[in-house]
């Protein structure tokens, strides 16, 4: 099994979403989120890759190239009131929708994050990926509590994406 993972948005050139207290980047999670999960899916004996580029189509174009069998997108979300919480999974096939399962379920018996579940996403790395493709919002990064969530836990979410991913292996 070949993993691409995909941290979300581009160092310079797209913060994604941005905490409006503390400045904090769901870029920079994700990359230190995405790191982390290929250290442990690399010391369980998972080939892997961490991809990010700032184009939609180059992030799936570098994953098909990769003739990955797993991909899997991180994310932080972020809403207008700042007020919401919570980890949720998209997935778009119904292979996708299984790996989405195996991904939050790890993360909520993990973390006590609030569970929003997995969701079906027209999301376009979702739709132009030729591997079984989730995208995980780990939480919301402009809610101050979620976001301490996210700081603290990064490693564990690191740890649990990585059981999720070989638990749908083994599935
Ligand atoms: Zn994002």
């Amino acid at each position: 099994m070949k993993v691409f993972i995909n941290p979300g948005h581009h160092v310079t050139l797209d913060s994604g979403a941005v905490n409006p207290v503390t400045g904090d980047r769901e870029v920079d999670i994700a990359i230190e989120c995405a790191k982390l999960v290929e250290k442990y899916l690399l010391a369980a004996g998972v080939e892997c890759t961490v991809g990010q580029y700032n184009e939609l189509q180059e992030i799936c174009d570098a994953s098909n190239a990769y003739d990955a069998d797993v991909f899997v997108s991180i994310h932080c979300n972020a809403c207008e009131s700042h007020e919401a919480r919570g980890t949720e999974t998209y997935y778009k096939s119904f292979s996708g929708q299984h790996l989405a399962s195996c991904i939050q379920s790890q993360i909520i018996r993990s973390i006590a994050m609030i569970d929003r579940g997995v969701k079906e996403g027209n999301l376009y790395v979702l739709k132009h990926t030729e591997a079984v493709a989730a995208l995980v919002e780990l939480g919301f990064i402009d809610n101050m509590d979620d976001l301490a969530m996210l700081k603290d836990n990064t490693d564990t979410f690191a740890r649990a994406i990585a059981r999720g991913i070989t638990d749908y292996e083994i599935a």
